[in-house]
């Protein structure tokens, strides 16, 4: 099947939006920018083998590639709207496409996103997309805002990909659990065997992120500075102190944990996942003291749990406390990926 065959199944599923002047099919795409706004740009390239384990779906190698796009607009604020795709595959295969697509559309359609364009070529198996999005003149979230005496947030629960990953790569097994909060969350994936059930949810948070755009562009005028947490919280907060010139103190104890992953690693391991596992894509920000009730409420409106985890300090870099005010550290240090680095 030829490069043409492949670019016309996917405009044959592609959704409309008003503000496409000219989709697939030109040289380019001719887009209308609101008036007032500014367009926040974001790209990222998943490769076979490094960014996702050889043995993923298709479906959800497209929703994750759409979604990793996804978390870094709701970083910054922004309201997304467009995303090009770039697709490099080993063979023309329209089965393995349109499978793909049943993922990346699912996740479009779900935040009105239209693919407007891309690229297809023959290759190693990788996807690249790049997303675009408004946000109001100046008010995008940055990682150059925090202030010392602002609380750290955090949405959702850490680690829980990272554990999926550490089973599927064999550096972890679990325990067995008799946990009915764990178990009862995870056995809407319909599985006999409790382990199994929990390893099917951990790796559903591996492969289906959640981008959680609802609460970014909720938190812009709200939180000073905010990031997606992609390489680990520890890694992804010390950018915020670099760019903000502060220091930041967690509490450990504070970080949210999923009960699945409570229930299947003891407490240490669970803990190094959360603190420096990656890939949870959910949003780290922060926000003055005055404005805990008006994130709390955030919670009721979207949905997304959001849990405060430390402060802003002045300087010192990421510092975590347990639960007896010592420091503590990651047992492994640094982020530590699927296969080779990225
Ligand atoms: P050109 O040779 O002019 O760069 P292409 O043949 O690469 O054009 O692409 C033709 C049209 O199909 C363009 O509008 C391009 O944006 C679109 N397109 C190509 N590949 C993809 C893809 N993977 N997803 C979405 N649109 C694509
Ligand atoms: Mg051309």
């Amino acid at each position: 099947m030829p490069e043409f065959d492949l670019i016309d199944r996917i405009r044959a599923r592609v959704a409309p939006r008003e503000d496409v002047i000219l989709g697939i099919g030109d040289d380019a795409a001719l887009l209308q920018v609101p008036a007032g706004m500014q367009l926040a740009v974001s790209m990222d390239t998943l490769n076979a083998g490094v960014h996702f384990p050889h043995d993923t779906a298709p479906a959800d190698i497209g929703w994750k590639a759409l979604a990793v796009n996804l978390s870094d607009l709701a970083a910054m604020g922004a309201q997304p709207a467009w995303c090009t795709l770039s697709l490099s595959l080993p063979e023309p295969d329209s089965e393995w496409l349109d499978r793909f697509l049943d993922g990346f559309l699912a996740l479009a359609s779900r935040h009105d996103v239209a693919l407007v364009g891309g690229d297809t070529t023959r290759g190693p198996l990788s996807i690249s997309v790049t997303v675009h999005g408004f946000v109001v003149a100046d008010a995008a979230l940055r990682r150059n805002a925090a202030r010392v005496g602002d609380d750290v947030w955090v949405s959702g629960t850490l680690g829980d990909a990272a554990a999926a990953l550490a089973l599927w790569s064999g550096r972890a097994s679990t325990a067995d659990t008799t946990d009915h909060a764990a178990i009862g969350e995870a056995s809407a994936h319909g599985n006999d065997d409790v382990q199994q059930q929990l390893h099917a949810w951990l790796r559903s948070r591996l492969d289906r992120p959640e981008p959680r755009l609802e609460v970014g562009r909720a938190l812009s005028g709200l939180a000073h500075a905010a990031i997606d947490v992609s390489d680990g919280l520890l890694a992804d907060l010390a950018h915020v102190c670099a760019a903000s010139n502060v220091g930041v103190e967690l509490q450990l104890q504070s970080l949210p944990m999923s009960p699945v992953l409570r229930a299947s690693f003891d407490e240490e391991q669970a803990h190094g996942f959360q603190a420096s596992g990656g890939d949870d894509y959910e949003l780290c920000f922060t926000a003055p003291v005055s404005a805990r009730d008006r994130i709390w409420h955030l919670r009721g409106e979207t949905g997304v749990t959001l849990t405060r985890i430390g402060s802003i300090t002045e300087g010192g870099g990421v510092r975590v406390r347990d639960a007896n005010g010592q420091l503590w550290r990651p047992a492994r240090s640094g982020y530590e990926h699927f296969g080779a680095g990225r």
